[in-house]
């Protein structure tokens, strides 16, 4: 069957463990008031705070075999700072790990010296990363002379609910605008969503995606795809599931719907001839 539309996955690594949540006590607050909201049960909550004061926290694994047949894209900061604290050393292993599976990687940028951290991430995946997205989607400090020296693929920081047709930043650079953020949904300053009506919303982004035959770009942050995180964990196996099921979907990493981009070949450009 021809593809009508694509799903791009993506995934940021802002935390390798709970021990590096920078305030425990905001994260069990926080965790505390979801009980009292219901969209945790306490016996969550115990398991929540057990893992925070005891054990590492990757699910960098069970994320990957969550994600199954479909390609995805993983970004990685090469800074700490800014809520990442892991550092280069802590994530070099899992970046091989990851490109040694075949997984596409892209430099998560911090606020600093972008050139650098292009730079470090260059000599641990042994070539240049295609393409950036910015921690906490801070696309200002990615404009003006960097973009154009580095000259990147694709960048995908803008998010923008409702734009599924991806648009050229400058000469050389692809931008994929983020249309669902599991942050965005559940957070609590931004949505705070139940998690019906995140699903409702989802369903009804996808759906006028596929109507455009365009884009659909998710972001799932690798630390919350855990049951201490119920309603990112539910919402995230739910979408992933209806991608797979979908056969009118082609799922592609960031860079190869660049370069599908760049090539004319995506569904609703096709459908334009
Ligand atoms: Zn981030």
């Amino acid at each position: 069957m021809k593809h009508q539309w694509v799903a791009c996955v993506t995934h940021d690594i802002d935390v390798m463990s709970f021990k590096g949540f920078k305030h425990h006590g905001y994260s069990v607050l926080g965790a505390g008031i979801e009980v009292i909201e219901r969209h945790r049960s306490f016996m969550n909550f115990c398991s929540f705070v057990r893992r925070i004061y005891s054990s590492e926290f990757n699910n960098v694994d069970s994320l990957l075999l969550a994600d199954g047949d479909t390609p995805v894209t993983f970004f990685v900061a090469m800074q700490q700072g800014n809520g990442i604290t892991y550092t280069k050393e802590d994530i070099e292993p899992v970046v091989r790990w990851l490109t040694s599976n075949g997984v596409e990687v892209g430099l998560h940028g911090q606020t600093g010296d972008l050139q650098e951290q292009h730079d470090s991430l260059t000599d641990m995946l042994h070539s240049q990363p295609h393409g950036i997205r910015m921690h906490k989607l801070d696309f200002r400090n990615l404009l003006g002379r960097f973009l154009d020296d580095i000259g990147y693929l694709y960048d995908t920081s803008i998010e923008v609910p409702d734009k599924f047709k991806l648009f050229m930043l400058n000469d050389k650079t692809v931008e994929i605008p983020l249309n669902v953020c599991d942050s965005t949904l559940f957070q609590k300053k931004k949505m705070d969503l139940s998690i019906d009506d995140a699903k409702y919303m989802t369903r009804e982004m996808l759906e006028l995606a596929k109507s455009q035959g365009g884009v659909f770009t998710i972001l799932m942050h690798q630390k919350n795809y855990s049951p201490q995180y119920p309603r990112h964990f539910e919402w995230f196996n739910w979408l992933i599931d209806i991608l797979d099921r979908d056969k009118t979907c082609l799922k592609l990493t960031c860079s190869v719907v660049a370069k599908y981009f760049m090539a004319k070949e995506l569904p609703y450009q096709e459908s334009r001839k």
